[in-house]
Order: C-alpha cells, then sequence, then structure tokens
C-alpha cells in the first residue's frame, strides 16, 4: 500500500540556486520599503527555501507608479507592435534556454513533479510564443454607419494591470496573465501568491535580459490582505486579473468596485463533474478520470472532483479505480517516477485532511488512502471515496487535494441535472462513445470547458473561464485580449457624402 512505502527518504538537493527574492520595480529588484522579508517553505519538508522581501501597501504605490509611468510616457505602448512581440518572443528563448533551473524553482517551491514542472516551463515558452504573435495583429475595424460619417475602431491598451495568482501553477498564470497584457500595449504588476513566489521572480529577471524597458513588468511578492488587496484597491490601476478562490474573488471584486470601478476578470473555484457513460470503455475511462482528479495533487481549479458513474459500469469502474489510486506513487517530486508530491502548505493539508474526515463521518466509504503520507512535509495519500451523495460537503466543496469522489447514476437527465446544480461552472468531463450523447451532455452542462474523452488541455489557443461563481471573462486564446483592450469609436463627417 502506499503508507507502506511511506518510508522516510532524505529529501533530493534541488539542482538550481535561488537567484532572485527580491521585488521587481521598475527595471530593478529591490527591498521591500519595509525592510519586511517572508520566508517561503519547501513542501515536502517544511523547510524555509528563502526570505523573500515583503510588499505592502508602500511598495504597491511605487510598482504602480512605475508602471503608469511606463505606460503614460512610453516605449512601451508606443513602441512597434513588431518590436513588442520581438522582446516576448526572446523572452520565450531565454525560458526555454533555462528550462531545468526553472522546473526545478517550481518544483522546490510548489512541490510538483520536476517532470511536469519541464511540461510548464515549455507551455510558459509557448504561451509567450503564442500571445508575441498577437502584438502585431491586433487593430480595429472600419463601421458602416448610417449617416454621412466615417466611423472607426482603434483598440488601445487599457494602461496599467494589475494582477494576482495562486500558487498552484505559478508559472502558467504568471504567463496568461502576462503575455495578453504585454502583447497589447500595457503594463504589468502582478503579485504573485504567497506561498510559491519564486519562478516569477526568476521570469521577471529573463524580461529584463530580454529587453523589456522598466517598469513595464512589475512583479511584488507579498500577501493577499496587504499587497493584494492594496492593488485592488488602487486608483491608479486601470484594470484587474485574477485567479484564485470564489472568497477572494469576491473580495476584489467590491474593492476594484469601491474604489475607482475598475474592469475585473475573475478565474476562480471549481466542483467539475466527470461524467462516465453506461457505453464508456472503463480502463480508459478510470485512468482519465483518474488524471482529471489527481494531476498537481488535486490542486486544480478545474479537477475533475465529481466523478459520476453509470450504474451499469459502477461495480467495475469503482474496483479499477482504485487499484489506480494504490498504484499512485507518492514521493519526492524531484526523484523519477514519482506522481505525486506534497500538497502546497499546512493549511491546505489539514483543510483537505478535514474533508477526507468529513466524508468518513457523512457515510462515504473510503476505498482508498486517507491518511498522511509519510511523517514530514504536506503529502496525502491518494484518497477515493465511492457512494458520494450530492448532499455531502465532500460532493460540494472545492476539496483541491487528491480525493476523489464517485457518485452513482441511472440516466443521463438525471445525471445533467446532479451535475449542474452547484455554484461553480468552471470546466465538466464527458466520457462516451456515442456522439448523440456527447453532443447532449456539452449542449446542457453549464460550464466554461468540455472536455469530450479528454481532460485538462490547456493549449494557449484554447479560453479557459468559468460559468456562475467559477468567473467572469476568459483568458487564454483570442478573448483574453478584449480583457486588455480599450475599444474607442472615431466618428468623422464625410466632406462629399457622394463619394
Ligand atoms: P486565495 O484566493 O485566497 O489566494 C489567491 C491569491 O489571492 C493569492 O495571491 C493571495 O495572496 C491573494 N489574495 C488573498 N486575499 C486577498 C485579498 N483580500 N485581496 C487581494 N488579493 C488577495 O486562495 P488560497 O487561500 O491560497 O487558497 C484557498 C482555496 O482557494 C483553495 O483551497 C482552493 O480551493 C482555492 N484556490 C483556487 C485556485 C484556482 O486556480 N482557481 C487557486 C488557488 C486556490
Amino acid at each position: 500500500s502506499t503508507a507502506a512505502s511511506a518510508a522516510y527518504e532524505e529529501p533530493i538537493t534541488p539542482p538550481v540556486r535561488v537567484s532572485h527574492t527580491q521585488l521587481l520595480i521598475n527595471g530593478q529588484f529591490v527591498d521591500a520599503a519595509s525592510g519586511k522579508t517572508f520566508p517561503t517553505l519547501d513542501p515536502r519538508t517544511a523547510e524555509v527555501i528563502a526570505h523573500v522581501a515583503e510588499a505592502e501597501s508602500e511598495d504597491v504605490d511605487r510598482a504602480v507608479s512605475a508602471a503608469r509611468k511606463a505606460f503614460d510616457e512610453g516605449p512601451w505602448p508606443k513602441m512597434t507592435a513588431y518590436e513588442r512581440s520581438r522582446i516576448m518572443l526572446r523572452v520565450a528563448d531565454l525560458v526555454e534556454k533555462n528550462t531545468d533551473e526553472l522546473a526545478a524553482l517550481e518544483t522546490w517551491d510548489n512541490g510538483k513533479t520536476y517532470e511536469q514542472a519541464i511540461g510548464e516551463v515549455e507551455v510558459l515558452a509557448r504561451l509567450f510564443r503564442y500571445y508575441a504573435g498577437w502584438a502585431d495583429k491586433i487593430h480595429g475595424l472600419t463601421v458602416p454607419a448610417d449617416g454621412p460619417y466615417h466611423v472607426q475602431t482603434l483598440h488601445e491598451p487599457i494602461g496599467v494591470a494589475g494582477q494576482i495568482i495562486p500558487w498552484n501553477f505559478p508559472l502558467l498564470m504568471f504567463a496568461w496573465k502576462v503575455g495578453p497584457a504585454l502583447a497589447c500595449g500595457n503594463s504589468v504588476v502582478l503579485k504573485t501568491a504567497e506561498q510559491t513566489p519564486l519562478s516569477a521572480l526568476y521570469v521577471g529577471n529573463l524580461f529584463l535580459e530580454a529587453g523589456l524597458p522598466p517598469g513595464v513588468l512589475n512583479v511584488i511578492s507579498g500577501f493577499g490582505h496587504t499587497a493584494g488587496a492594496a492593488l485592488c484597491s488602487h486608483m491608479d490601476v486601470d484594470k484587474l486579473a485574477f485567479t484564485g478562490s470564489t472568497a477572494t474573488g469576491k473580495t476584489v471584486l467590491s474593492l476594484a468596485a469601491a474604489s475607482n470601478l475598475k474592469p475585473v476578470t475573475l478565474e476562480l473555484g471549481g466542483k467539475s463533474p466527470f461524467i462516465v457513460c453506461e457505453d464508456a470503455d472503463v480502463d480508459k475511462a478510470v485512468e482519465m478520470a483518474h488524471f482529471a482528479l489527481f494531476f498537481n495533487q488535486g490542486q486544480c481549479c478545474c479537477a475533475g472532483s465529481r466523478t459520476f458513474v453509470h450504474e451499469r459500469v459502477y461495480d467495475e469502474f469503482l474496483e479499477k479505480a482504485k487499484a489506480c489510486a494504490l498504484e499512485r506513487v507518492v514521493g519526492d517530486p524531484f526523484k523519477k517516477g514519482v506522481e505525486q508530491g506534497p500538497q502546497i502548505d499546512n493549511e491546505q493539508f489539514a483543510k483537505i485532511m478535514k474533508y477526507i474526515k468529513s466524508g468518513v463521518e457523512s457515510g462515504a466509504t473510503l476505498e482508498a488512502g486517507g491518511e498522511r503520507f509519510g511523517s514530514k512535509g504536506f503529502y496525502i495519500q491518494p484518497t477515493v471515496f465511492s457512494g458520494v451523495q450530492d448532499n455531502m460537503l465532500i460532493a460540494q466543496d472545492e476539496i483541491f487535494g487528491p480525493v476523489q469522489s464517485i457518485l452513482k447514476y441511472k440516466d443521463l437527465n438525471e445525471v445533467i441535472k446532479r451535475a449542474n446544480s452547484t455554484s461553480f461552472g468552471l470546466a465538466a468531463g464527458v466520457f462516451t462513445q456515442n456522439i448523440d450523447v456527447a453532443n447532449t451532455l456539452t449542449r446542457a452542462l453549464k460550464a466554461g470547458t468540455i472536455y469530450v474523452n479528454c481532460f485538462d488541455v490547456f493549449d494557449a489557443a484554447i479560453p479557459f473561464g468559468g460559468y456562475k461563481q467559477s468567473g467572469q471573462g476568459r483568458e487564454k486564446g483570442i478573448y483574453s485580449l478584449n480583457n486588455y483592450l480599450q475599444v474607442k469609436a472615431v466618428v468623422t463627417p464625410l466632406k462629399n457624402p457622394a463619394w
């Protein structure tokens, strides 16, 4: 069992050293105005990796005024789009050149497997190239209006973008936010999550190396209620983008409204259904459902965290899903072959363990796992519950951990209703060979992404975002550009309308 393989092994020494721990403001790495720092921890051991400068409102002011100046006085928004694009392409090259170090930093600070982190660094470079490609293809329209007028629209950058990201995908969330903002010619103040400040500072330095003018990208480390709230309330921030919990998303939106009514895009939590239909190839469905939930230690906003299985294949599915969880290799994320590392921190660890306890108490059957893995750090055994009912807490709340909840259903209309009866709507998985069933489900499910016979495909061009309380707006793809553009209509009378 997983518990038996939990004999303590010394953590592997990460193949990287921490190079940047200060705030990136106005093209320079600087200490916080207060001189304060906070520790960032290794989730494998809870030991301190480094002390990082702690931004507070004074630092937010400094970063915003640098971004303001970079936007108002240029050169960034006034450069040719082609020049902006070339800087972003250079960053992508530098990211690739430093893949191993960057991935090691991400694994060390976050706990995700090194192999996965390498893949994410590749995606990071891909995202920068994707948005670099858009920079010189953003333009307005000529509009045929009634009357003797020449009407055109100009698509202009909004200004200073404030961006707040979470800890589960520090590099990818950085790219989803920074890529489109810079491509459109905005300047940025980005606050990383307090659990994972390191990789974004490293990439921030690559932007400087690539020739980004000072003040265009400012990266600050700090806590939500201080630095984060100051950014949301700032009168000189023109747009906010946030990814994180639904509760904090509501705070962000109200701070934006109470200050200067800056527009906000939100990418929030989820409780995504993964529906295994009666015709599904059970082996493949088990594998995909397992991936949909356990990927990234279960710390995905779109995790397929309600596995609905048709009653006809339920018993077989359950047996195999259980075996799959028991076989999952948990351990040091730097070790080859390991599939699951530690959770991000003690708070998340404790929260997940509380949900596991609640699952047992509410009468779900614990099929696998359920306990801490090992004796150090924040590891949790891959956990599977069967017989989960819709009204149980584990079927309603976002657990954000390696806990799979399996629910039984009888027919399509029933599962549609149950899958949709949640305040979230981020993603859904559908597993079937039947095209009619697939078409019915993809139209009936209320979610921003529907994965049919696949899951967690995060291509740069595919839009991502939520229905209901999973968020507002879309990121990635062409859809993200609109978040960072103003549309200006220019109306000019025609002197000689006959021509
Ligand atoms: P959080 O939403 O509180 O934190 C996300 C980011 O928001 C961090 O950078 C944080 O510093 C910042 N923040 C916090 N309070 C703020 C405030 N008042 N004003 C401005 N910014 C603020 O999430 P968390 O506490 O790290 O995790 C709690 C839960 O959120 C998790 O268990 C999980 O359910 C969910 N979560 C979702 C995602 C996602 O991708 N949607 C990511 C991380 C966490």
